[in-house]
């Protein structure tokens, strides 16, 4: 047994559990998981597993099911154990609480009272996945799950065509060829991404290739597991600042401003004000 039982301080305990392999849980998480007067979980039967296979004594310490939509009742009893002195560990099915999972509304209303809020940090599958995916980690935007419908997940994929970092998707097996259809259509066939399913399990796989490979390759596929989908930012389908540079020098001979970027836009498929602006600097230069 590797974890220590210690008298915890009154507070909230968000604590992170494994997204595929048990043995992917901090000393720290089960040390708090180990303490707490109360535990409390998304699910309280993998919450009992876990518990079990770490050999982590639940004893007669209450385990009480959680997640947002509980309604209030359920957010009030771990309130009023807060408001009693003890401690609460608060842990989602898998992976970091609130990461695309239950626990926002309880960490409101906790540090609204004045209590303690804090975590054992552990697995994210956005966080392994971006580790995985071979793309750019200097900035990322975790755009969580899309809309189920086509045409609410197009409109969500074309707002999110200019962030300037790679997009981390949560998706669900049964849609991610759809999806990536979609992305292809949405920001351009030509753009890097990378699908990463079953992280840190058996099976565990990650396909690297641009939208319409992997569009194209998972077409009409049964997709099994769990999926994280990431996409590269808009790279102006690779033009180079001084290709796009050139490009423009040589439309500005014939060509007003505004026409010439807008011509040099649309070949290169790079952002509009940017290469605008651009335009503008070498007339000014001239
Ligand atoms: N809170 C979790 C976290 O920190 O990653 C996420 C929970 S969310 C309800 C579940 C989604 O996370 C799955 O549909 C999938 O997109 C992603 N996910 C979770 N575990 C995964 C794994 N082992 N491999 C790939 N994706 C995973």
């Amino acid at each position: 047994m590797n974890h220590l039982t210690t008298k915890l301080q009154t507070g909230l305990y968000f604590v992170a559990t494994p997204i595929g392999s048990a043995r992917d849980i901090t000393l720290r998480a089960l040390d708090v998981l180990a303490s707490a007067d109360v535990i409390a979980a998304e699910d309280t039967r993998s919450m009992r597993r876990l518990l079990e296979i770490h050999g982590v004594a639940l004893g007669e310490r209450p385990l009480i099911a959680y997640h947002d939509h509980s309604g209030a009742g359920a957010r009030d009893k771990l309130m009023a154990h807060l408001a009693a002195g003890r401690s609460v560990a608060y842990a989602s099915e898998a992976g970091t609480p609130l990461i695309a999972d239950p626990g926002y509304d309880l960490s409101r209303a906790a540090s609204e009272a004045g209590h303690l809020v804090t975590s054992a940090p552990g697995p994210s599958a956005v966080a392994t996945a971006l580790t995985l995916a071979g793309l750019p980690t200097d900035a990322f935007f975790f755009a969580g799950f899309l809309p189920n419908a086509r045409k609410a997940r197009v409109s969500a994929l074309e707002a999110l065509r200019d962030v300037p970092g790679t997009l981390v998707f949560y998706e669900s097996p049964r849609r991610v060829a759809a999806m990536l259809g979609d992305a292809a259509q949405a920001l351009g066939a030509g753009r890097a991404a990378a699908m990463c399913r079953e992280l840190t399990k058996k099976f565990e796989e990650v396909r690297r290739g641009s939208l319409g490979e992997l569009a194209g390759a998972l077409d009409g596929q049964t997709v099994k597991g769990e999926v994280v989908v990431l996409i590269d930012r808009a790279r102006g389908d690779g033009a180079s600042e001084a290709d796009i540079e050139a490009a423009l020098r040589q439309a500005l001979d014939s060509m007003s401003v505004r026409d010439a970027s807008e011509t040099v836009a649309k070949a290169f498929g790079g952002h509009k004000r940017k290469i605008y602006q651009m335009a503008l600097a070498l007339k000014t230069e001239n």
